[in-house]
């Protein structure tokens, strides 16, 4: 057994956090299996090392120990950029030169991937000819997006196991013409993601229930790389007061704030562990 918690450092971790990082920590000592900190650092504009030191404070507050040395994705973009390459020679990848207005809905990920078909990826780009392909290669930013209708063919159908909850058929093909490799980053969050899981064995993959539609682009991805699928187990969410899921800009939820008011941290994560949350929040499955 091996798990991980994965945040990005682009604010400070929330009561959300805290409950994913508690379930994926318990289940690898439950099991005498191993805990991993990933840091999920591929956007380098809106990372920032400071949020490393806040997360690695808050962990340790909780009373969460994690294993070995933390993953960041920073050190393995040559791994996206090689696993890209292998799926640009099998023509499954395309560049896409589409503006950002084109794509924002695309680019929401990791939360909240269209699943109502509006805003998928009309396909523009998908049928250029190579002469105009590789003149704007050359010349225009561009994101590379998965050739979505030949990687399910290849791929055919696929499940992975929900813990305790058996299969789940994967869905891919809901999610259109996904980014991998962004204009502004070198991978996206599915393909680092799919990618770092497998390279670190994680053979449970503890996240909340809001990235349950990109498990389908995440299972798809490992039948197309090669890649064992790990067990998933995707957890009811901390809501706030107006029953949305906390977002890092809720301060008050930041553990950061609360560590800093003399919360109890050990205390509060055996709280959440019985599921018992502070006064105004809640846990909700959307
Ligand atoms: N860095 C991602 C996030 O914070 C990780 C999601 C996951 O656990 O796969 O949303």
């Amino acid at each position: 057994m091996l798990t991980r918690f994965a945040p990005s450092p682009t604010g400070e971790l929330h009561l959300g956090h805290a409950f994913s990082a508690i379930l994926a920590h318990d289940a690898a000592r439950a099991a005498g299996g191993a805990f991993h900190l990933r840091i999920d650092d591929i956007d380098g504009s809106r990372s920032r090392e400071a949020f490393v030191g806040a997360a690695l404070a808050d962990l340790e507050w909780l009373g969460l120990t994690f294993d070995g040395a933390p993953v960041r994705q920073s050190q393995h973009l040559g791994d996206y950029a090689a696993a890209l390459a292998g799926l640009r020679a099998r023509g499954l990848v395309y560049p896409c030169f589409c503006t950002r207005a084109d794509i924002a809905a695309s680019l929401a990920a990791p939360h909240g991937a269209p699943a109502d078909g509006t805003a998928l990826y009309p396909g523009t780009c998908r049928h250029l000819g190579a002469a105009e392909r590789g003149r704007r290669l050359a010349q225009e930013p561009h994101c590379w997006r998965l050739d979505m209708a030949s990687a399910v063919a290849i791929a055919g159908p696929l499940v992975w196991e929900e813990e305790g909850r058996g299969p789940r058929a994967a869905d891919p093909a809901a999610h259109g013409d996904v980014v991998l490799a962004r204009k502004d980053a070198p991978a996206s969050y599915h393909l680092a993601s799919t990618i770092d899981d497998a390279a670190m064995g994680v053979t449970l993959v503890v996240r909340g229930a809001d990235l349950i539609a990109s498990t389908d682009v995440h299972r798809l991805l490992q039948a197309l790389l090669g890649f064992a699928t790990p067990v998933y187990r995707h957890h009811a969410l901390v809501c706030g007061a107006d029953g949305t899921r906390l977002a890092k800009r809720d301060g008050a939820a930041a553990l950061a704030a609360l560590r800093a008011a003399g919360v109890d941290g050990r205390a509060l994560a055996d709280d959440l562990r019985a599921g018992r949350l502070p006064a105004g929040y809640s846990l909700q499955m959307p």
